[in-house]
């Protein structure tokens, strides 16, 4: 099968089924649960905590600090062996957006970063990867956030809206975690998909996310220096610029780049979707190599792959207010406003793979914006909040407030709400939004549109 083919059978919903896999159960109106397969086991309650952040990406760990700052005992639950998220694992490395009034966590972790000597030398938006790990896990510890890594949410239990505990698993086996405050910053709305509360996934019409890209590292070699190269017979080389995906490059430290390769059609949400979504970015990926090697004769060898492909979109929780791109598009402020979106609608299309955009060219700019703590409230839940990519959004309007500054905003802001929803003893809900901004803007974040 060729890549016109391939591509056009992913277009029809089958390109994971191409590749031996299904690209989204939901797409196909299948449902893979079987459910008669349940077994049952006792699980210790190993942690007590106020407020359980699940993720570790920018949002979880702004989250996790904020929330501690406030005087919350605070528990993050992050599947990998660091924090990070796409920042780190998916190899995005770059901040964008505005990089000041973000609030003081940001303004710590970028502190961090400059004392490492580890920002801006390329851009000024550009950090080190790994030293970023190092100084997300060093912020949370500082203040006291208790951090479980290789640790995976799985279930929840849930009663009448509210969530009482959580079931993870790490080395030690499926535990679990009691709170008052949950926090789903996992991406793809994980906690808020296992009890069943409303999510959104995608465009309106077919579910189809905003594509994902895989980001891979390259160092420059002298002359003949021997490294891998795609061999004869693998996959489908290209030959030709037209055949190229969307491909970004940018420079990476001394002697190196970072080249971003769009990896369209996937559902971050599916387990087997996800798994394809790997396999076809590796894939590209030496297809792209073999390319730069062959016919533009670069003196590249890869160095690395990011060990998790770069997802955009996976599902958002439906919170008591779905930001819209008209109020995007509008500035529009809100009494409740406790985070700014200043990044312009940066939404690829899902069903391609060329830099092409779902809006036209000239509209892809935006005022800025403001996003409500209602966006940050779970709709069917009394004890869930929610930050980063999993918030409550459509999907243009998440193209714009993906990004990591506007993330930490939503991070910062979900972590002061839920410590205050803790210390009041009341539910996320009947939180004042104007005593939670107020608190917001005192540690830094600017708000003004
Ligand atoms: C290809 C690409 C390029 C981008 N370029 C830029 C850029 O240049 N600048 C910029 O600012 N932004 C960029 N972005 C956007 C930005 O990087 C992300 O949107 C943002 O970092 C997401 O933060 P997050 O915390 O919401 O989610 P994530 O970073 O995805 O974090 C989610 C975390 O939750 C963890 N997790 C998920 N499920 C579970 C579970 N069940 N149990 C435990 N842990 C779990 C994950 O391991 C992860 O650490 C880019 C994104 C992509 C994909």
């Amino acid at each position: 099968m060729n890549r016109r083919e391939l591509l056009r059978t992913a277009a029809a919903g089958g390109l994971a089924a191409a590749l031996g896999t299904r690209a989204s159960s939901q797409a196909q109106g299948e449902d893979s649960s079987p459910e008669e397969l349940i077994w049952t086991r006792k699980v210790p309650v190993r942690w007590e905590t106020d407020v359980a952040v699940i993720g570790g990406g920018i949002a979880g760990v702004t989250a996790a600090a904020a929330a501690a700052r406030s005087g919350a005992r605070v528990l993050l639950v992050e599947r990998f062996a660091v924090t990070g998220g796409m920042l780190t694992v998916g190899g995005v490395a770059n901040f964008c957006g505005e990089m000041t009034g973000q609030g003081e966590v940001f303004d710590e972790i970028l502190a961090g970063l400059r004392a490492w000597n580890a920002i801006g030398h390329e851009r000024p938006s550009v950090f080190h990867y790994e030293t970023l790990a190092v100084v997300l896990q060093e912020l949370l510890l500082k203040r006291n956030v208790k951090l479980l890594l290789h640790t995976r949410f799985v279930d929840a239990r849930e009663e009448k809206g509210r969530i009482t505990e959580i079931l993870v698993c790490g080395k030690s086996g499926p535990e679990a975690v009691r709170a008052r405050q949950f926090i789903d910053c996992s991406g793809e709305a994980d906690l808020a998909r296992a009890v069943g509360f409303a999510t959104l996934k995608g465009r309106p019409e077919d579910g189809m996310q905003l594509p994902m890209s895989m980001i891979y590292f390259v160092r420059h070699v002298d002359g003949e220096a021997q490294g891998p190269r795609l061999p004869e017979g693998w996959f489908h080389p290209v030959r030709r610029e037209d055949d190229l995906p969307m491909t970004s490059v940018w420079p990476d430290g001394p002697g190196g780049n970072a080249i971003k390769i769009k990896i369209p059609l996937f559902d971050a949400t599916d387990t087997e979707g996800i798994t394809a979504a790997e396999i076809q970015g590796r894939r590209r990926m030496w297809e792209v190599m073999d390319y730069h090697q062959q016919v533009e004769k670069k003196p590249w060898l890869l160095d690395h792959c990011s060990p998790h492909i770069g997802t955009r979109e996976g599902a958002r929780i439906v919170g008591d207010y779905v930001l819209s791109v008209n109020d995007v598009r509008a500035g529009r402020a809100f009494d409740d406003g406790i985070a700014r979106g200043t990044f312009y609608l940066d939404g690829h299309k899902p069903d391609d793979d060329k830099r092409t955009y779902i809006l036209p060219e000239d509209e892809l700019e935006v005022p800025p914006y403001q996003i409500p703590l209602r966006s940050l409230i779970a709709r069917d839940g009394k004890n869930l909040l929610m930050a980063g990519r999993c918030f409550s959004c459509d999907q243009l309007a998440l193209s714009s407030a993906r990004v990591s500054t506007t993330g930490a905003m939503m991070g910062q802001a979900a972590g002061i709400a839920a410590a205050l929803a803790v210390e009041k003893g009341c539910d996320a809900h009947d939180l004042e939004g104007a005593a939670v901004r107020e608190i917001v803007e005192a540690r830094s974040a600017r708000l003004e549109v």
